[in-house]
């Protein structure tokens, strides 16, 4: 097992607040650097901070600290640190429910099956639509028949953003693909509003409230 550190923002142990798991205690580890700068970014630390070399043994051991929980892997942008790959590996050899969340700009074809990808697809008024990396949802859709059960995570700041996710769920066929998950950007959409909207369109998505940030709308991190 390759032990190279990664750069670790935070590890945290609270409530999962953005996926279908939304409510259950999770152990989370937070990795710094993001090559996105979204509009609505509620964690400009992990990019704007340096972060701490941590190596695979630290983290494992502090994972196994709540050997119960599932764990996620988040950032910034996990994937461009080349050892989220043995620490993937390395969890998912330990039987652990792993969850990657990853922001839909690089490619996923080294995520291993084992572990569940939440995949966002940014929305125009993230400024980030450009970034996306289309290639995914063929591999999205590959690992879709080798029996995973992935996610794809739209966060919304505007009705323009929601007809653009009505589309290209429409589009790509994505409810056959993946558990889909619609996100009202804090303080840009009304979750009232996007509720309508949904129940009008009879969406196949799931309407999603940022969890930890009901929970504890002070606390800006470890949540
Ligand atoms: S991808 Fe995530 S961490 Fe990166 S800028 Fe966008 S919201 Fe922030």
């Amino acid at each position: 097992m390759s032990n190279s550190p990664l750069t670790v923002s935070e590890l945290f142990y609270s409530i999962q607040g953005e996926s279908t798991r939304a409510g259950l205690p999770c152990a989370f580890v937070r990795l710094s650097g993001c090559n996105l700068r979204c509009r609505y970014c509620d964690s400009h630390y992990t990019w704007e901070e340096p972060g701490r070399e941590t190596t695979l043994t630290e983290i494992l051991g502090w994972v196994e600290k709540y050997p119960e929980v599932p764990v996620e892997l988040t950032g910034g942008e996990p994937l461009l640190q080349d050892g989220i790959y043995p620490l993937m590996r390395e969890l998912a050899a330990r039987g652990r429910t792993v969850l990657l969340e990853t922001n839909g700009s690089l490619s996923i074809g080294r995520v291993p099956e084992a572990v569940t990808v939440i995949l966002d697809l940014k929305c125009p008024d993230s400024g980030m639509e450009n970034m996306i990396d289309w290639t995914n949802i063929g591999r999205l859709a590959q690992r879709r028949k080798n029996g995973c059960r992935d996610e794809i995570k739209f966060v919304l700041s505007s009705e323009r953003d929601y007809a653009w996710a009505r589309e290209v769920i429409a589009g790509y066929g994505l409810a056959d693909l993946a558990a889909l998950l619609l996100s009202p950007a804090d303080k840009l959409m009304a979750p009232s509003r996007l509720a309508e909207l949904m129940l009008a369109d009879r969406s196949p998505a799931r309407l999603q409230l940022q969890l930890h940030r009901i929970i504890w709308p002070a606390r800006e991190r470890g949540v």
